[in-house]
């Protein structure tokens, strides 16, 4: 069989690419390891993906940002930064900036079925399922893969999309540089007596991180961040506990809490393709760069990211060129890549700075909140950088 571009991997970002071709008239392949009725009904996974302003343009455009209910797309107004156990706090509040909101939260089980439920519906792509792929070989004509069923699909470009473990990227040669941040992210949704005025915390305790992001008015989405050593206790715990742990770390800012989720626990592994092309080859999404979810740029780059490739692609098929080109695909890495390089080190080194409980640092940090707060320029950047506000 003969596609113009096979998309390995039916996630956030290889969904979106999908939609970003819809009406090009190019034929797309899908492949996706997981089945139909898990892409049409994904199940809530904890994760509340928090949007910027570049991404909730892109979603729109792309016809995603409708498929939203209000009250799955809460506004985070305001976000307070505090370290250790000082009530003194970064702050940016979106409304003394005359801003709506700085940015929105949608959960990753929403995303991905707006966008399976839109990809669909496309008459140039076809999601096949419950298939993987063994193997990838391309030459200067064509790339094709060889599918876990035996089959073989060509096509003139293959790009993956199939998680920051990406095992086409590997078939391809591709390094990545892997950080293990030796932490695990254990993620849940959380109910409580006070409402949260659209308020985001993000609370660098010595020893564990809590961050509390507003979703419907009593209720916010709880991430806790710890070594690895402390997964069992944090997930094993009863949830009577769990909750009052929660609110006492929380400081009782919003009074009783209690969990009204499943807990699921994320290792943090970052990764940053050291390429993010090869021959009729290209990844996307977390493929190309997995992030450290504290700084919520994940899915929001893997969004910028594609939008970069379908906008060459897209311009090559009209002009006649070859949507698998060598030069194309470098000029997509290029652009992307001056993105994500500095956004990925700037991550691990925010997490680093956050993280070391040596009173130096502890003092660094203390003075660089006050610093941040108190010069406007130096947190107008901050700000900018956060929520891809351009003014
Ligand atoms: C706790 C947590 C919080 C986060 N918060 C934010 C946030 O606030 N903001 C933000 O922007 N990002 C956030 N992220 C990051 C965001 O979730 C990811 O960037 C995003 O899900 C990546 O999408 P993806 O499609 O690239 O990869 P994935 O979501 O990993 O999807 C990959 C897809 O490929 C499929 N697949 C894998 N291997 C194969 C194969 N061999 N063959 C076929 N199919 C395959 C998988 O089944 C899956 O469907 C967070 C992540 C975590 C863990």
């Amino acid at each position: 069989m003969n596609y113009d571009i096979i998309i390995v991997g039916a996630g956030p970002a290889g969904l979106s690419f999908a939609q970003s071709l819809a009406n090009t008239g190019l034929q797309i392949a899908l492949i996706e390891k997981q089945s139909e009725q898990q892409l049409a009904a994904p199940e809530f996974d904890g994760r509340d993906i928090a949007l910027t302003h570049l991404s909730v343009r892109i979603l729109k455009e792309l016809g995603i940002w409708e498929r939203f209910e209000p009250d799955e797309r809460p506004p985070i107004k305001e976000a307070r930064v505090l370290d250790g156990t000082s009530p003194y706090c970064l702050n940016f509040d979106g409304k003394r900036d005359s801003i709506d909101a700085l940015g929105f939260i949608v959960s990753n089980h929403v995303i991905r079925r707006a966008l399976f439920d839109a990809v669909q519906t496309l008459d140039n792509v076809e999601i096949l399922t419950d298939l993987s792929v063994t193997s990838v070989l391309a030459n200067d004509s064509e790339a094709s893969v060889v599918l876990s069923d035996g089959q073989t699909i060509q096509s003139r470009l293959v790009v993956a999309a199939d998680s920051r473990f990406s095992e086409t990227r590997r078939m391809m040669g591709i390094a990545a540089s892997m950080h293990d941040f030796g932490r695990v992210c254990v993620v849940s949704r959380m109910q409580h007596e006070k409402p949260h005025d659209g308020i985001a915390f993000e609370c660098f305790h010595y020893g564990r991180t809590l961050a509390v992001l507003p979703l419907t008015s009593h209720r916010s989405s709880i991430v806790v961040t710890a070594p690895m050593d402390q997964r069992a206790s944090i997930m094993e715990t009863d949830d009577t506990q769990f909750s009052s742990d929660i609110q006492e770390r929380f400081d009782n800012r919003y009074g009783d809490m209690r969990l009204v989720s499943k807990r699921f626990a994320y290792p943090l592994v970052g990764v940053h393709a050291a390429k993010f092309c090869a021959k009729r080859f290209a990844l996307i999404g977390d493929a190309a760069v997995g992030m450290h979810p504290v700084t919520a740029h994940g899915y929001n780059l893997g969004l910028s990211g594609q939008e970069i490739l379908a906008k060459e692609i897209i311009d090559a098929a009209a002009q006649g060129r070859d949507i698998g080109a060598t030069s194309l695909l470098q000029k997509y890495q290029n652009k992307h890549m001056r993105t994500t390089r500095p956004m990925f080190h700037g991550t691990n080194e925010i997490v680093k700075f956050f993280t070391d409980d040596r009173a130096p640092a502890k003092l660094a940090r203390s003075i660089a909140l006050r610093l941040a707060n108190r010069i406007p320029p130096i947190k107008r950047v901050i700000r900018n950088k956060l929520t891809e506000i351009s003014n």
